[in-house]
């Protein structure tokens, strides 16, 4: 292995994010040690990479101290469902995985001087007051409805990161993912995208929640783990928080048609269903930190990693 190369940890390295980041870091020479509980996440998404001598399975709840015997240089912490379906089935397992699961991610990276990153998210800012969204807008979270859950738990995680930066001087790192979407997203994952794509493959109505009019600014997969990466490893110690996402924005109906027109043969129509509480109404990332700090910015157009995701979608299920 060349000496250069690092022994990196992600954890939610079975799920949709962590198992395309953990392909990549092997692809570029690093060992990796994927730690997962397979709450949401699957071996199916990390089978390739399962023989590969630079890759190990770690099957561990974050929410217990974590012991690694390796050096680790870098730690991405991805460990939480990320669907609200999934969150809120067990709204107490999220808040423990983002808090104390977070906690004994730091003392981790403490112990082992790793710089670390926070897959923090877009969910800080709520259902948001300010439009588009910079990293400088404290958020409109609701901290006792359906979502807390995961919305306080990440805001809790980002305090916890500056807090440990401060006290402990733990290099840290932390961006607010938004809405990301791929291949590797489980068929009953329930976010938007998925839904809608394993909905119309089957010929069953796409349901929109509300009447649509509801926006969210949606990033392919490899645009994201690009900008994860450079994140990580930029030269100039920005820590964050940085936005990453694409500030393209379209309303859920929108989405629905695009995902019938990219797939013709499909007999689905539309249906609408209850507006979920505190469901934000808008969503865009303000992307010039990213662009100036890392520059990034997202190249995929939403049509062609839609047909992408389709085509996943069509070998799945
Ligand atoms: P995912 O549900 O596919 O992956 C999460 C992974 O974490 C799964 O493999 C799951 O088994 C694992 N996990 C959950 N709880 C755990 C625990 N207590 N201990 C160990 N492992 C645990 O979701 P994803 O979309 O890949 O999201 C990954 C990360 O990115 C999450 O932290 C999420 O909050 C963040 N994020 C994702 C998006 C997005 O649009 N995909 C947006 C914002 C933030
Ligand atoms: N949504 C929908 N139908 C679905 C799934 C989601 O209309 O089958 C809506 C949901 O109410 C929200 C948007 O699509 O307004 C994005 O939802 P998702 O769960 O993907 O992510 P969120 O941004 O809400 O975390």
């Amino acid at each position: 292995m060349n000496p250069l190369h690092m022994n990196i940890l992600v954890t939610g390295g079975a799920g949709f994010i962590g198992s395309h980041l953990c392909k990549k870091l092997i692809e570029g020479g690093d060992r990796v040690f994927c730690l997962d509980n397979l709450h949401t996440g699957s071996k199916e998404n990390i089978a390739n990479l399962i023989g590969s001598e630079n890759f190990s399975f770690i099957e561990h709840d974050v929410i217990r101290p974590i012991a690694v015997r390796d050096s680790i240089d870098q730690i991405y912490n991805l460990a939480c469902p990320a669907s609200p379906f999934h969150y809120q089935k067990d709204p107490i397992q999220t808040i423990k995985t983002s808090v104390i699961g977070t906690i004994n991610v730091l003392e981790l990276a403490k112990e082992k001087g790793a710089t670390v990153l926070q897959a923090s998210t877009s969910e800080v800012y709520g259902d948001p007051h300010e439009h588009p969204q910079k990293e400088t807008y404290f958020g409109n979270v609701n901290p006792i409805g359906p979502r807390a859950c995961y919305d306080e738990g990440k805001r809790c995680a980002e305090t916890l990161f500056f807090d440990y930066a401060r006290s402990e001087g733990v290099k840290i790192r932390v961006v607010r993912i938004f809405n990301t979407y791929g291949p590797n997203m489980h068929p009953d994952d329930g976010r938007v995208v998925s839904n809608f794509i394993v909905r119309a493959l089957k010929g069953e109505s796409l349901t929109v929640y509300g009447d649509g009019s509801q926006t969210r600014s949606f990033q392919y997969i490899d645009d994201l783990v690009e900008g994860i990466v450079r994140m990580m490893n930029n030269r100039k110690d920005i820590v964050g928080p940085v936005n990453l996402g694409n500030p393209e924005e379209h309303t859920v109906k929108a989405i629905a048609n695009i995902v019938l027109s990219l797939i013709p043969e499909s007999k689905s129509g539309i249906a609408f269903g209850p507006f979920p509480p505190d469901d934000p109404m808008h969503r865009r990332p303000h992307i010039s930190l990213a662009k100036k700090e890392l520059g990034w910015e997202p190249k995929i157009p939403l049509e062609e990693g839609i047909k992408r995701t389709v085509e996943y979608f069509k070998m799945m299920i």
